[in-house]
């Protein structure tokens, strides 16, 4: 489907065009048309199906057409990049129209907190704000959420996770229950549909992939013990040399440090950044936009980055471990091959992540390809296709596993498998 079958504005479609997209991805198909009739919407969509311009390009229609004036329009979201990222989307989708937006999150050292303000009291038309600082501001009164014609829940299942449930409600209390609300989810987990009853009314649901990685992500992964895996991704960037844009997932932040100084000690003249959410928002944006021009080549990151980030041109996600929640592995893994590009990802499981890679192929319903370990790197531990339960067999299997394992820190006894 083209955008102009949209029949949306002019001005929207000049701008389309300028930004390239030419025709429209699979959930804008299904789900444009309803909310541009007005209909709530449930969605279960991933990053890098297009998921933005679904919601962004209806409210701007409507934006246009009714030539709204202040604040109309309330975009939610977990994190501050997201925020970011969709205003900058928005900005390029309004760039022929009159309006104004303003991306509203925590994190900054106060000189934010004015310009935000000033977006309230100066009525804006579009906010698309983290549920903390949004709160925040509207405590102190000068917040006008009585005029929103439009709300967008965008990763609402992150929020959940994030433990933002209390104050999406205490925002909604603000919000006129006569408005179109816009529901965007990676999964449809109970709690997701239980939020969903009772924000939206009579939504029409779409659902687009559920859960699975883009069509253009080749997808492999190696056992490998813990002392193997820095030598492994020397081994995987000697093997691709052209990858210029290389982003490696650790689920925790004390590891990005190593990571990147183990990379920086074993690689000669690479670039190498991490990046976490115990990094100032300044220096956060500050790697981001490093990375972004291709100025670093690889980036480490914790999870705050699996979740809607869109940078272009990602040649390969690397999971140095495998992520607790399969649905994050799922992000980490859509940071490769956006839109309709080609990528790559390559998981590292040791033995300790065996059962989570399991679930995570359970999740995208096929296994993964696991490659032999380069015989250079030693043995690596076994895939085993059925996991021993922790509390049979313990006396031979316990004292197997610590006296095989103990090198790396990962005895697997009793106590440990809780
Ligand atoms: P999203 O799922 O919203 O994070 O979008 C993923 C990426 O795809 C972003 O870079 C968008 O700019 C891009 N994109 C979204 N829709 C289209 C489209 N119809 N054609 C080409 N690129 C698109």
């Amino acid at each position: 489907m083209t955008f102009e079958e949209l029949h949306i504005d002019e001005k929207l479609l000049e701008a389309i065009s300028y930004m390239k997209f030419e025709k429209a991805s699979p959930i804008q198909e299904q789900a444009i048309p309803l909310a541009l009739e007005g209909h709530d919407v449930l969605a279960c969509a991933q990053t890098g199906t297009g998921k933005t311009a679904t919601f962004l390009i209806p409210i701007l229609q409507d934006l246009i057409q009714n030539e709204a004036h202040g604040l109309t329009s309330l975009i939610i979201v977990p994190t501050r990049e997201l925020a970011i990222q969709i205003d900058q989307e928005l900005q390029g989708f309004s760039y022929f129209t009159d309006t104004t937006s303003k991306a509203v999150y925590g994190g900054d050292k106060g000189m934010d907190w004015d310009e935000q303000k000033r977006a309230f009291t100066e009525g804006t038309n579009v906010i698309i704000a983290t549920p903390g600082r949004l709160i925040a501001h509207l405590r102190l009164g000068y917040v006008n959420l009585r005029h929103i014609r439009h709300l967008v829940l965008d990763e609402a299942d992150r929020m959940l996770d994030m433990g933002f449930i209390d104050d999406i409600r205490q925002i909604l209390g603000y919000i006129p229950i006569k408005r179109q609300t816009m529901m965007f989810s990676a999964t449809m987990a109970p709690e997701i549909r239980k939020l969903a009853n009772t924000i939206l009314v009579n939504p029409k649901m779409v659902s687009i992939a559920i859960a699975k990685p883009a069509e253009g992500v080749t997808q492999s992964a190696y056992m490998a013990h813990p002392y193997q895996k820095v030598d492994l991704i020397t081994h995987i960037l000697e093997q691709n040399p052209d990858y210029d844009s290389i982003l490696i997932f650790t689920s925790t932040k004390r590891m990005i440090h190593s990571i990147v100084s183990a990379i920086k000690k074993k690689i000669r003249n690479v670039t190498a950044e991490g990046i976490s959410s115990d990094f100032e928002q300044n220096e956060r944006e500050e790697v981001l936009l490093r990375f972004k021009a291709k100025q670093t080549k690889i980036l480490v990151a914790t999870d705050v980055l699996s979740r809607g980030i869109d940078i272009k041109g990602i040649n390969l996600v690397i999971n140095f471990d495998v992520p607790k929640d399969p649905a994050d592995y799922v992000h980490r893994v859509g940071r490769t091959a956006r839109a309709d590009a080609k990528g790559e990802a390559v998981t590292f499981i040791s033995e300790s992540d065996i059962l989570r890679f399991k679930k995570i192929e359970a999740l995208i319903e096929r296994p993964v390809n696991k490659l032999p370990l380069p015989a250079e790197l030693g043995e690596a531990p076994v895939w085993k296709d059925v996991l021993p339960k922790p509390q049979r067999n313990h006396k031979k299997r316990n004292n197997h596993s610590r006296h095989k394992h103990f090198h790396h820190g990962k005895p697997k006894g009793k106590g440990e498998n809780k």
